[in-house]
């Protein structure tokens, strides 16, 4: 999920081999060489966010159920909403700094490899 826009994020995804991921993102549409947004994703009760993490957090966990823990990983401040709602939660840059004056408590990252060992490490991932 992304504050983003889907065009280039697929763009990157593609890129990877990871076109097959849910992308859940703002829309972007190129249009008379101008950018139009498309903001799909209602948020309920937040205003700070264009498409709350936090509350695509709480829909996922509702659609699941319980026993499935959501693991989120950000950076930044629109990660905010993300960071209440997450059960597990990596952070770094101003996402860090938020959850550290929020009191949140969160897992130290700097690469996607840390996130792996420390998803182990809590049996969320299994080693191959
Ligand atoms: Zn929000």
């Amino acid at each position: 999920m992304s504050e983003g826009l889907d065009f280039y994020i697929h763009y990157i995804l593609d890129r990877h081999n990871l076109g097959h991921l849910q992308l859940l993102c703002n829309r972007g549409y190129l249009e008379n060489n101008h950018i139009r947004i498309e903001f799909p994703y209602k948020n309920r009760s937040c205003r700070r966010c264009g498409n709350c993490k936090g509350e695509r957090i709480a829909e996922y966990r509702a659609k699941q159920g319980a026993g499935w823990p959501t693991v989120f990983v950000g950076d930044g401040y629109s990660d905010a909403c993300a960071a209440r709602e997450a059960d597990v939660l990596f952070a770094k840059n101003d996402l860090e700094e938020y959850c550290q004056r929020e009191k949140i408590r969160y897992n130290v990252y700097t690469g996607f490899s840390e996130i792996a060992a420390r998803m182990i490490e809590l049996g969320l991932l299994v080693e191959t």
